[in-house]
């Protein structure tokens, strides 16, 4: 395990952005972990843990401290019955594999959550969802390092606090180093009413199957339909979360514009999407000369680095995108991924 000095950040974010790390360690299992935690203390370095670095935006000034990557690896099935398996994975194992591992064994639960980019261990922390399914579902329980006991604890899935791209370890950056997560699956195939863009895929493709090698390859192809490769396009995904506001604020705004995408929300309310709100405050498509950030082609929500090398252009840019739809909607959107530190 080697501690590297003064890295670059912008090599651990897949939008390509930031300043350097005091320290950077990878490490490979708990002892790990501890062993980094014990240098960190003794040199008096705060630490943050990360995974890909896909959900993720690092200031121009860095991080004054220890950035531990987690590669801790493992995927065991265990107590498998004639209704499902759960299974025990590692955090830093690479998420898409986790999905195509659980897949082949025809179980299902996370297949709509193919080729989202990053580690497993990161899945609760924005409790990652996509095409109607979301790791909440699935999630039995994680062990996580708790930085405040200084002990390796358990936590259930109602300990994380789930709701819509947010858990407890969203709202507390940096208290809970997640080592593994134990997921429940199904031997059942996906239930009907499926979301409607996977749904209506594979009514135009007139698929059948319900399979989780069927949906899984749906979602793959959907999503590299609209979707930019961060290996080949710098970007984070989903720039701002879909905005959840009033039956009262959407009638209105439905009354005005007609047809504006949205979906049912909890506790009456319905979600905007933030993708159509961008594209009709006059953003389709549109590369910005300043800060060298664009909206994608095919996906408005999508920001890519085309060539910015600060990320003050990204939160110019940002701040550009969030007043025109405030100010023509009355909607404010909120950034999906993390400002660090
Ligand atoms: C092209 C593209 C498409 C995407 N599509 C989706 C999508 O459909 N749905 C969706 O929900 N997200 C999507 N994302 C966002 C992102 O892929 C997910 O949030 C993913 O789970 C992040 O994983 P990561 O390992 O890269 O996390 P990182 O970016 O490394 O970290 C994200 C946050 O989690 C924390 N963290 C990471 N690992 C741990 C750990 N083991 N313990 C504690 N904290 C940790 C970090 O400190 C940071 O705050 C997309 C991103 C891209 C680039």
């Amino acid at each position: 395990m080697d501690i590297l000095r003064n890295v670059n950040l912008s090599n651990y974010s897949t939008m390509g952005l930031g300043g350097q790390a005091s320290y950077l360690v990878n490490i490979e299992t708990k002892q790990e972990l501890i062993k980094a935690l014990n240098f960190a203390n003794l040199n008096k370095l705060k630490t943050i843990m990360i995974g890909g670095g896909s959900n993720i935006i690092w200031r121009d000034e860095g991080f004054k401290g220890l950035v531990i990557v987690n590669g801790i690896r493992g995927f065991e099935i265990e107590n498998e019955d004639d209704e499902g398996a759960d299974i025990l994975i590692g955090a830093g194992e690479n998420w898409d594999s986790v999905v195509d591992k659980a897949v082949s064994l025809s179980l299902s639960g996370i297949e709509c959550l193919s080729l989202i980019p990053g580690s497993a261990g990161a899945t609760p922390v924005q409790n990652v969802g996509a095409y109607g399914q979301e790791i909440a579902k699935s999630l039995v329980s994680l062990e996580a390092y708790d930085n405040k006991s200084e002990n390796f604890v358990t936590m259930l899935n109602e300990d994380c606090h789930f709701s819509y791209r947010s858990s407890c370890f969203k709202k507390n950056i940096g208290r809970y180093y997640i080592v593994s997560i134990r997921l429940h699956l199904g031997k059942t195939h996906i239930r009907e009413p499926l979301y409607k863009t996977l749904s209506q895929y594979l009514n135009d493709h007139k698929i059948n199957d319900r399979s989780p090698n069927t949906i899984r390859q749906a979602v793959i192809n959907i999503r590299r339909s609209k979707l930019p490769d961060p290996k080949l396009v710098k970007n984070c995904g989903s720039f701002f979360k879909n905005p959840i506001v009033s039956n009262d604020k959407y009638m209105k705004l439905n009354d005005k514009y007609k047809n504006v995408p949205h979906w049912p929300s909890a506790k009456g309310q319905i979600k905007i999407s933030a993708a159509w709100l961008i594209e009709n405050a006059g953003f389709s498509n549109y590369s910005d000369p300043i800060s060298g950030i664009a909206v994608w082609k095919n996906h408005p929500l999508v920001l890519v680095n085309e060539r910015a090398k600060k990320t003050a252009d990204l939160l110019d840019f940002k701040k550009i995108l969030i007043d025109s739809v405030k100010e023509k909607f009355d909607i404010k959107l909120d950034q999906e991924p993390i400002l660090l530190p």
